[in-house]
């Protein structure tokens, strides 16, 4: 199947690493042009330089800034232009989750939450709103959880600000269209950076890797028995991205091992 992606440019938030990384990857494996940003310098210079070697410098743009940061967004924007001459495909992918109940979120970290869950979907859209428009395939996909629709008690925080951007997703979906499509995947449990930084912590220094993770996998009552790879989600970025889904906006779609329990 032709995704028609080929010298598309597509913008990917948080690139530098886990799910937004392997986007990047298929997404230059597939043809397009890719700028990608993150907060960590050091590590986005690294990434970028493996990119490089296998895609060509002229493919690859990388900035590194919050995309909490509205002024740098902007700026990103421009250097996207000048760079690739537009925007074809936006992936708000940055951001991370919050572990904490009602009883342990102040208010002070409800307003950190719901300004990184929001924020970080709104300023990029905002910036390459107008290049978008111009694309004949604007389209953005947002990487959101589960959480939004299936809370868990050791997530409220985090889990209440996704279900708000699901709702704000499919507000833009109408407001956007014809011009732009706009879809979101739901995550489960994706094994990148977050559960290794876990798993690191574990409590029994002895477990080994391979048993922590199928721990966890039962435990979370998995269906399908594992965490995902981040190649997995990144995969059904693509397709909601590309032409091949042209039909579809104000979709989601769950990559979750089949562990959601809502139809
Ligand atoms: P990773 O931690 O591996 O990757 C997150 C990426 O986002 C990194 O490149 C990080 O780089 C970047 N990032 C984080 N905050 C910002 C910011 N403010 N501005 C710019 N870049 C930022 O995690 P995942 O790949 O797992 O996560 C991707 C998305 O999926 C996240 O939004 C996460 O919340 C969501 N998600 C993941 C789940 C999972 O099981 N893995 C489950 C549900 C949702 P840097 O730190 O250098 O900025």
């Amino acid at each position: 199947m032709d995704l028609g992606l080929r010298d598309n440019c597509v913008v990917v938030t948080g690139g530098s690493s886990g799910i937004g990384l392997a986007a990047v990857r298929n997404f230059l494996k597939e043809g397009a042009n890719v700028a990608l940003c993150a907060r960590g310098r050091e590590r986005l210079t690294a990434v970028k330089k493996t990119l490089v070697d296998e895609f060509g410098a002229d493919r690859v743009f990388s900035k590194a800034f919050s995309v909490l940061d509205k002024g740098e967004v902007d700026a990103f924007s421009e250097d996207v232009k000048a760079r690739f001459g537009g925007c074809d495909v936006l992936v708000t992918n940055a951001g991370q989750g919050r572990v904490s109940t009602y009883a342990t979120t102040s208010d002070d970290d409800w307003r950190e939450e719901l300004e990184l869950k929001f924020f970080s979907q709104l300023n990029p859209i905002r910036s390459f709103e107008g290049m978008l428009r111009r694309s004949t395939n604007g389209a953005i996909v947002a990487v959101n959880s589960l959480l939004a629709y299936q809370p868990e008690p050791h997530m409220v925080c985090t889990a209440a600000a996704r279900s708000g951007v699901q709702n704000l997703l499919k507000s833009l979906a109408t407001e956007l269209a014809p011009d732009i499509r706009v879809n979101s995947i739901l995550l489960g449990l994706v094994d990148s950076q977050q559960w290794q930084r876990r798993f690191y912590a574990r409590e029994n220094k002895s477990q080994s890797r391979e048993d922590w993770f199928a721990d966890l996998a039962a435990k979370k009552n998995i269906p399908l028995g594992r965490l995902g790879d981040p190649g997995e989600p990144a995969r059904a970025i693509v397709f909601l991205g590309s032409k091949a889904s042209s039909y579809t906006t104000g979709a989601h779609l769950e990559i979750s091992g089949g562990v959601s329990r809502f139809a």
